[in-house]
């Protein structure tokens, strides 16, 4: 009686599931990773949206997710191959179907994390998501990155004085009296050489310029698609690396990328990276796109206190703010009142130095291409919106436009882009000399 009872209810069950399948089954339409040093970011998305449930587990370090209303597919299964042996966070992934309609993927981890684990809605080109950030417990700080690279950079430099000299000495021994190396002569030695009075006096009339860069997009967001397929957030990435490595070739100066690789960075934290580090100056890259496959041409845009110089200026700061819903962010996470007190800080001389910055930026890129607009446009970008930092955004062609696109993609023109830039940035430092500033870097 008793095991008759128990069958009715396990068929009762089965049937259940099965009337439940089709009305709830949902279908994975897509797996995808992304890995960065600031965070990986896992996401299933599926056509009907997910429910999941996670725990994280130490020795091992694990994060466990169990995702309701799923059966395992082929495409779920592809989460397996899409992990890099070089992810800062994941060391693999397993799935398996856990129960009858519950999915468990197993994401073994390389160090503990602090994950958030949230819902999107659909947007742009996705259904819904369900978004795995892994974010370390200890945040990565900006500011040590710099530092750390600077000491990097003095190292290879010391190194590389260290070898010209040896193999000068070497020659001497040989009896081969020739100059000493170029490099011996340098007239910036890294900053261990010099003596402490020599650093105070450099430090007071020419201390270390810190540049902001933000190649915009990245990751869930891929920015504007250009006709033969070519990502925004790919060529800004690229034109950003040669920008800055025209920066860290300077004596005084270094930049500080918002990411440098292919994953989101919501806004508000770029311009808190960039504020971490007290930047001078803060340049954000992008590729613009419009309807007309006609439009082409670079601009460059400044922040706007009230309004937007134009109809068509306000249309692209709107669609680059949207970058955020595109891009993913846990809106349950993110700091609200932080964002509103930012905004409402005075912007006057900031926006007063960002045109400074951004006619010395156009003068240059008029030399190398076409310009979009002649003067700088204002609008209400929000990733211009640090109030001590002069900040501009460059649209550095149409990405929209054929043969734009196929510029943007040539490393040649991504070099004279970049040199453009390193032009405006030095053109506006000789007429606005950086102020000296309690704390070096
Ligand atoms: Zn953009």
């Amino acid at each position: 009686m008793k095991r008759r009872h128990f069958l009715h209810r396990a068929g009762s069950l089965v049937l259940l599931l099965g009337a439940s399948d089709i009305a709830w089954g949902a279908t994975i339409v897509a797996v995808r990773v992304w890995p960065a040093p600031d965070y990986t970011r896992v996401t299933l998305e599926s056509d009907t949206p997910l429910q999941a449930r996670h725990f994280v587990t130490s020795q091992p370090d694990r994060l466990v997710v169990d995702v309701d209303g799923l059966e395992l597919s082929p495409t779920l299964r592809e989460i397996v191959g899409k992990v890099r042996a070089d992810d800062p966070y994941i060391a693999g992934v397993r799935v398996g179907q856990n129960q009858p309609r519950i999915v468990r993927l197993v994401i073994d981890l390389k160090q503990p994390i602090a994950p958030q684990v949230f819902t999107l809605a659909p947007v742009a080109d996705y259904q819904h998501r369900l978004v795995f950030d892994l974010y370390p417990t200890v945040p990565i700080d900006p500011l040590m990155a710099l530092i750390r690279e600077k000491e990097e950079a003095e190292r290879r430099a010391q190194a590389a004085l260290n070898d010209a000299l040896g193999e000068f000495i070497d020659r001497i021994g040989r009896g081969n009296h020739t100059t000493p190396p170029a490099v011996a002569a340098a007239p910036n030695p890294p900053a261990s050489r010099r003596s402490d009075a020599e650093a105070g006096q450099r430090s007071r009339v020419n201390r270390l310029i810190i540049v902001a860069l933000d190649p915009g997009h990245g990751g869930e967001d891929p920015g504007a698609i250009g006709p033969a397929g070519t990502r925004e957030k790919d060529v800004v990435l690229a034109i950003a690396r040669r920008l800055r490595d025209r920066i860290n070739a300077e004596p005084n100066m270094r930049a500080m990328m918002t990411r440098d690789a292919d994953f989101f960075v919501p806004l508000r934290q770029r311009v808190e990276k960039a504020r971490r580090v007290q930047a001078d100056l803060f340049i954000s890259i992008h590729a613009d796109a419009f309807t007309n496959p006609n439009a082409r041409g670079a601009s460059v845009y400044a922040l706007s206190e009230r309004g937007a110089t134009s109809e068509a200026a306000r249309w692209l700061a709107n669609k680059e703010n949207a970058a955020d819903i595109v891009g993913g962010v846990n809106v349950k996470h993110s700091d609200a009142h932080v964002l509103r007190a930012l905004m409402d800080m005075s912007t006057t001389a900031q926006i007063n130095d960002s045109l400074k910055l951004g006619s010395a930026v156009l003068g240059h890129i008029g030399k190398i291409g076409r310009l979009h607009k002649p003067r700088v446009e204002q609008a209400g970008f929000a990733v211009l919106k640090a109030p001590d930092i002069p900040s501009i955004l460059v649209e550095t062609a149409f990405i929209s436009n054929r043969e734009e696109e196929q510029q943007l993609r040539s490393a040649e023109y991504q070099d004279q882009l970049a040199d453009a830039l390193m032009n405006g940035i030095r053109r506006y430092f000789q007429k606005n000399p950086p102020l000296a500033r309690n704390r070096q870097l």
